[in-house]
């Protein structure tokens, strides 16, 4: 027997959203999630529903925004459902192999484009230190010409997502493999380092929202207690030996751990700039080597 699946005005499988997932979320939330997946999913145009409320979904339509409000009910992210993110001028995909890129993390890249400008006189060498989906890789290209941006992470499967974005947004990044508490066996030296590392500390944990803490990547996210800079420490290592002179670092922090950050980096030989986020934390570091 073959199921049927109701045929639904856009307007009416709205008010089924609503209906739906009211109990979790509010109205501005649910038609935002209902919009997303329209637009992001089914390519509609995001003011179909206000000016053609009676257009029909498709079967698989209607199919594909019940499998998603089930997922939604459980905590499961937007992103990973829609499989899209927009980050600055890019559309990446993302999935449960990945975070999902965060406006602080626009806000870094905004920083270095700021930095550089349009400048095209030199080439600058660049290395993304665990790129993820790609984004501050791929937007640093697209920003740049001048750029010349390599990027790493861990597990190849991050890698064919990272690079499958860089394809789809018509730039070329040299992705590898590589673990970042083991830096040791990489020998290429670069103008500007720059990191998202992991630096969430497990007693945080307790703070986070299921959605982020029951469905995006730990390993992307979590850092032990008791050594909560170790990602940091081995890039500032690695960029004792391999950062050219007049280099820069730039980071994205957690905000708690401002205070360790600075005595470690006074450690070595940089002169610290720091950056809020659009929420007022202490969020972003500069790094110039003095
Ligand atoms: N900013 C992310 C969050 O708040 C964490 C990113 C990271 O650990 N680098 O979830």
């Amino acid at each position: 027997m073959v199921n049927k699946i109701p045929y639904m005005t856009l307007l009416e499988a709205r008010d089924l959203y609503r209906e739906t997932l009211q109990t979790k979320f509010s109205n501005g939330e649910i038609d935002f999630y209902f919009k997303s997946l329209m637009t992001e999913s089914f390519q509609r145009e995001p003011t179909q529903l206000a000016l053609e409320p009676e257009s029909e979904l498709e079967p698989l339509e209607v199919l594909f925004i019940q499998e998603a409000a089930t997922k939604l009910l459980k905590d499961y992210p937007l992103q990973y459902i829609t499989g899209t993110v927009h980050f600055r001028t890019l559309k990446l995909k993302v999935d449960p192999r990945v975070l999902i890129p965060r406006p602080e993390t626009e806000e870094l890249v905004d920083w270095i484009v700021e930095d550089f400008g349009k400048r095209t006189d030199d080439t600058k060498d660049i290395l993304d230190m665990g790129t993820g989906s790609g984004c501050i890789a791929i937007a640093l290209a697209k920003e740049n010409t001048q750029f010349t941006v390599s990027a790493l992470d861990q597990e190849q499967p991050i890698l064919d997502l990272a690079q499958e974005n860089a394809l789809n947004n018509g730039v070329q990044i040299h992705f590898f493999q590589q673990d970042l508490l083991q830096l040791d066996s990489l020998k290429q030296s670069f103008d500007i380092l720059v990191s998202n590392p992991p630096y969430v500390m497990r007693k945080e944990q307790e703070q986070m929202q299921p959605n982020v803490l029951d469905h995006e990547p730990h390993q992307a996210l979590f850092v032990p207690d008791e050594d909560p800079l170790v990602f940091y420490r081995a890039i500032l290592k690695f960029a004792s030996l391999h950062l050219n002179s007049e280099g820069i670092i730039y980071f994205e922090i957690n905000p708690l751990l401002i205070d360790e950050l600075r005595s470690l980096i006074q450690q070595f030989d940089y002169t610290i700039s720091e950056r809020m986020d659009i929420f007022g934390k202490v969020r972003m570091l500069r790094l110039k080597k003095k």
